[in-house]
């Protein structure tokens, strides 16, 4: 499915499109021989391996060409929309857990780095164990130890 977000169009990846996108990466992507934006073929079938795996939490793949570019993107959606977001690891500030966490609010996934904390769509939160601080903004989890 296509969304708009940020003024910029953008490919949805349903859960169920994932098996057909991985039949057909050079034909959607168009390497010509070649990576796209240091994006590797590889690189990509990680991604699609690994959102099967995290389909079922609400997460989705997502690109967008831009100047014979195509750049992945990372979304989550639960019922408020789809939020752009960057997997990182994080450790909780109080007890020292190490989580997977997505974070909405790192630059580099925004055009022009123009984030708009105003247009999030899902609270950021804490640690579920201890309540403390991440140390990078989250607003889903999962514990790595
Ligand atoms: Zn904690």
């Amino acid at each position: 499915m296509i969304i708009f977000d940020y003024n910029q169009e953008i490919n949805i990846v349903l859960s169920h499109e994932l098996d057909e996108l991985e039949e057909h990466i050079d034909d959607v992507f168009k390497f010509h021989g070649k990576c796209i934006n240091s994006i590797s073929r590889k690189q990509i079938k990680d991604d699609i391996a690994f959102y099967k795996n995290y389909a079922d939490a609400g997460f989705y793949l997502g690109y967008y060409t831009e100047f014979g570019t195509t750049i992945l993107l990372g979304f989550y959606n639960q019922e408020l929309g789809f939020q752009r977001i960057q997997w990182e690891s994080s450790k909780c500030s109080n007890c020292s857990s190490i989580w997977r966490v997505a974070n909405p609010t790192y630059l580099g996934i925004y055009p022009d780095y123009q984030f708009d904390i105003s247009k999030l769509r899902y609270p950021l939160i804490n640690c579920p164990i201890c309540g403390g601080k991440f140390s990078r903004p989250a607003i889903w989890c999962e514990l790595l130890k």
